[in-house]
């Protein structure tokens, strides 16, 4: 059975380039009716937060990329991490080194001296023969890895191919760190990354990892660690960076690259889901595709080896389409979200029918805006005061057209009824009375009641109004 994973560490939001990896993950368990997996990876105790645990799956559940088990944190699996460093210091695969950061410090700059690979030298591993230095006062040791020294690792990735390491290129590596000092005695230290993945990857019977190409040089040592622990070895993929608009890897620390950060810029879930899955991946010339057709179609095939670039423009053009798609009432919902973030209510007039106005609204301009924050920047005119810019209201609203806009709110104030046609018809009767051409009458209009000049067909825009509302800013002109 596939099973996959994402495992993101919880120092920040959930940023895109692991959103996208968590996509990649979820597709491929999904299309072949395997498990996915949510780990929590908090080892990093100083910079975990469960805020940031919050955001990481607020905006999985944004995406709708639903995990079949988790979260499960590392940090509750401390004492599985510890039996398994037992059995491999029994078994002489890890050992213990005394080596003080002082002393790694002063080998790393010898090796640069020499022109030599930087690299931990085996000093306290075991050998037959070997005398090893003696123990030093006051030195908690970190236990280290026991990488094979001959042969090689070779691996055929799934995004990048055949890849080949020799082991010698390959130092011992820390794999637990010993545990703090103020900690109670008996507290197990705290694995390092490589080694509590391979454990939980394997005790989670992980058979496929995606992940970011940034760790496409961890993957040997954990190779390694898997076999070392006769563990079965899954399938990896490193998935290409995503690069900026400055050719530099969009990254926590450049930009606004949170998943929630585009919910709250007016992006739909699906649309953020369909451009996601085309960075990196291609279903031939397919843009647009719903999230059932990309689990059928997302088999693992069709990865790109080469790095995706962050295309904004891209990213508006799928959100408009998926808009203009979009159920009205919906719609609706997302821009009444995006007003009150503007401190605007948004009052329904039509009781009985929730949304419906805020409905017609969205139905009448959702063409022409790719984000519903566009979305909100129509519709704020209805539930909150409009301020024309005062070069609009010296340029359209002139003495010459002032008399007809108060004919316009008399007849506006005695329709029978508030429609669009009756609204089209009093406005009609207005310019033959007052002898002006439609664009004369029409642009005031949309500058005093609407803060624009210009807006769809005005009598459209205008029924969504509550008529006092018109006719007032109407008069106040
Ligand atoms: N915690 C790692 C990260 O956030 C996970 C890498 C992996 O998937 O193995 O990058």
């Amino acid at each position: 059975r596939v099973r996959t994973r994402i495992a993101p560490s919880p120092t920040g939001f959930l940023h895109l380039g692991t959103a996208r990896t968590a996509l990649f993950s979820w597709a491929y368990a999904r299309h072949f009716d395997g498990d996915f997996v949510l780990r929590i990876e908090d080892t990093d105790v100083a910079r975990s937060t469960q805020a940031s645990v919050e955001q990481i799956i607020a905006s999985m559940d944004w995406l709708g990329l639903g995990y079949d088990e988790g979260p499960i944190y590392q940090m509750q699996r401390l004492a599985r991490y510890q039996s398994v460093i037992e059995q491999m210091l029994a078994a002489g695969t890890a050992y213990h080194c005394y080596s003080t950061p002082e002393e790694l410090d002063a080998l790393r700059e010898a090796q640069k001296a020499r022109g030599e690979k930087t690299g931990y030298d085996g000093r306290w591993r075991p050998a037959p023969g070997k005398t090893l230095p003696e123990v030093p006062a006051g030195v908690k040791p970190v236990v280290r890895f026991a990488n094979p020294q001959d042969g090689e690792v070779s691996w055929h990735d799934l995004v990048k191919g055949q890849i080949t390491i020799a082991n010698r290129e390959i130092d011992d590596l820390i794999i637990q760190r010993p545990p703090a000092d103020d900690a109670p005695p008996g507290t197990p230290g705290v694995p390092t990354y490589n080694f509590a993945v391979v454990v939980d990857d394997w005790d989670m019977g992980i058979t496929h990892v995606f992940r970011g190409d940034e760790h496409v040089n961890n993957t040997p040592w954990q190779i390694n660690i898997f076999n070392a622990l006769g563990a079965p070895l899954p399938q990896f993929g490193h998935v290409p960076v995503i690069l900026g608009d400055d050719g530099l890897k969009l990254s926590k620390r450049r930009g606004a690259v949170s998943v929630t950060a585009y919910e709250e810029n007016g992006y739909l879930p699906e649309a953020m889901l369909n451009y996601l899955a085309r960075l990196g991946w291609s279903h031939g010339d397919d843009e647009l595709f719903s999230r059932e057709q990309l689990v059928e179609w997302f088999d693992g095939q069709h990865l790109s080896r080469s790095p995706a670039q962050w295309d904004p423009a891209k990213l508006a053009w799928v959100n408009a389409q998926y808009i203009k798609q979009t159920d009205d009432l919906r719609l609706a919902e997302m821009a009444a979200a995006q007003l009150r973030r503007r401190g605007i209510a948004v009052l329904e007039s039509s009781p009985g029918s929730q949304h419906g106005v805020t409905a017609a609204m969205c139905a009448l301009f959702k063409d022409r805006c790719s984000t519903t924050v566009e979305l909100a920047d129509w519709l704020a005119m209805y539930f909150a005061p409009v301020q024309p810019a005062e070069a609009e209201l010296a340029q359209h609203v002139t003495d010459a057209v002032r008399p007809a806009l108060a004919a316009l709110a008399t007849r506006l104030q005695a329709l029978a009824e508030w429609d669009k046609a009756s609204i089209q018809q009093a406005i009609k009767e207005t310019i033959g009375e007052q002898g002006l051409k439609m664009p004369q009458l029409a642009i005031p209009v949309r500058v005093l009641v609407c803060g624009r000049a210009q807006t769809p067909s005005v009598d459209a825009v205008l029924s969504l109004f509550d008529r006092q509302v018109v006719v007032e800013r109407l008069r106040n002109a």
